[in-house]
């Protein structure tokens, strides 16, 4: 399953940036998701929450951050959300067109509440 592996892949991105002992502090882990990314952002909660039930992330939360699908049209310089999957300038139909977001996936945030003092 596809959001498994994400999901998967994002648990290993939290150990690379966070220390053992304040893994159960993690609280909100911001995920940027591309409209064209392929994930389905419910099914990616759902497989985040499976895979760290029970582990010293289980109070993590999993925040997505849905990022549009923009392009800019190569000849008449117009950026635009087109709608749809297809890269065509809506304002010109121009097909000569850059890809600006939509199909990434990163983890853009980690939020670890502050460690307690030892008394
Ligand atoms: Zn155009």
């Amino acid at each position: 399953m596809h959001e498994l592996s994400i999901a998967e892949s994002i648990v290993d991105i939290i150990h690379q940036y966070v220390e053992e002992k304040h893994l159960p502090l993690v609280h909100d882990v911001s995920v940027k998701v591309g409209a064209l990314a392929g994930v389905v952002p419910d099914s990616l909660e759902f497989n985040f929450a499976a895979i760290t039930a029970d582990t010293p992330l289980q109070n993590a939360r999993l925040r997505i951050v849905p990022v549009p699908f923009v392009i800019r049209c190569n000849e008449c310089g117009a950026t635009s959300e087109p709608g749809g999957p297809i890269a065509i300038c809506p304002r010109c139909g121009g097909m000569a067109t850059k890809t600006l977001s939509g199909t990434e996936l990163q983890v853009a945030e980690i939020e670890v509440n502050e460690p307690e003092e030892a008394p």
